[in-house]
């Protein structure tokens, strides 16, 4: 039996309901296994315009069998509905609140509230979090996770280990909606990054729907049929190269491109047309994601790349 806010799914079924605080209801799945188990939480959209996350959900609470679950799925496939429903990009557009950044208070109120439920009514309830994003509208990314590195990192590496995603980045986020409840609440869960540029590609949504199938199965809650999945490597350090002055970007370094040290990632000009300067890697890496569009942001994110002194091949 699956109980959340008062509403009781019984074992065997699911239902298709709203759920959240006073005045932000966010639509869900609840779907509890004929048999116990452990109990998985899947978000989608805590950032608005990161699409592919919320079809993928949509379609594993849809096609999922309860009959066939042990232990329970908590589906939400669009966490920040006020921002996709306005178009807002990424954040919350009542109060400017990141859900990403802004655990568990930042003195926003409708954002503190959305934190608040996840920590009181949801995450108790949880023993594993899935939560999806994308790259964002100027942000291509090569597809890759986060694990938290600071605690729940064994359980949560187990099942990144299992997945169809070949980066697994170490984060020591600690006010995430997925690294929140890791690091302070030692709950194991993983950020997984696919897609990127407000698209919606059905080959990144069947991904992300795979991944979800690999982490049921590697819980324990439903087995999956396919077992081949990509070579992995663990990224424990990440280089995030940032801007020092506003300008026009011209990048010179795809996501999942292989960078030697002092090689050109990309430079800066002026609206003259001026070069203003030069961006190199520091030293070698695997390009992640980055800026892909032209503004140059002082202190805003140029290309983050993983050190290759800190990969490891997972066997
Ligand atoms: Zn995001």
């Amino acid at each position: 039996m699956l109980e959340i806010q008062g509403i009781r799914v019984e074992n065997g079924t699911k239902k298709e309901v709203y759920i959240g605080p006073s005045g932000y209801p966010m639509p869900a799945f609840l779907i509890a296994g004929r048999e116990e188990g452990k109990t998985l939480l899947v978000t989608a959209q805590i950032h608005s315009g990161e699409y592919p996350g919320t079809p993928a959900v949509i379609r594993i609470g849809k096609n999922i069998d309860p009959v066939n679950v042990f232990g329970n799925v908590i589906l939400m496939p669009c966490v920040n509905l006020s921002g996709f429903q306005s178009g807002y990009n990424a954040k919350i557009p009542e109060d400017n609140g990141n859900l990403n950044t802004d655990y568990p208070y930042a003195g926003k109120p409708v954002t503190d509230s959305i934190s608040s439920f996840f920590i009181k009514e949801v995450f108790p309830k949880t023993d594993f979090i899935l939560d999806l994003h994308s790259g964002g509208i100027s942000e291509p990314l090569t597809p890759c996770l986060f694990y938290p590195s600071l605690s729940a990192t064994e359980e949560s590496l187990t099942v990144a280990k299992k997945l169809d995603i070949p980066w697994l980045v170490a984060s020591e986020n600690k006010k995430g909606q997925f690294s929140y409840p890791a690091h302070v609440m030692n709950i194991p869960g993983l950020l997984l990054e696919r897609g990127y540029g407000g698209l919606c590609d059905e080959a990144w949504i069947h991904a992300f729907e795979n991944d979800i199938r690999l982490a049921m199965d590697a819980l324990g809650i439903l087995s999956c049929e396919q077992c081949e999945t990509c070579r992995k490597e663990m990224i424990r350090s990440v280089c995030y190269l940032r801007f020092k002055e506003d300008g026009l970007w011209y990048r010179k370094a795809e996501p999942g491109e292989e960078i030697a040290k002092g090689q050109v990632l990309g430079h800066t000009e002026d609206c003259f047309g001026n070069v203003l300067r030069e961006y190199t890697a520091e030293e070698d890496g695997i390009v992640l994601y980055g800026n892909g569009g032209l503004k140059a942001s002082k202190g805003h994110l140029a290309v983050a790349y993983g050190r290759n002194a800190y990969r490891q091949v997972l066997l």
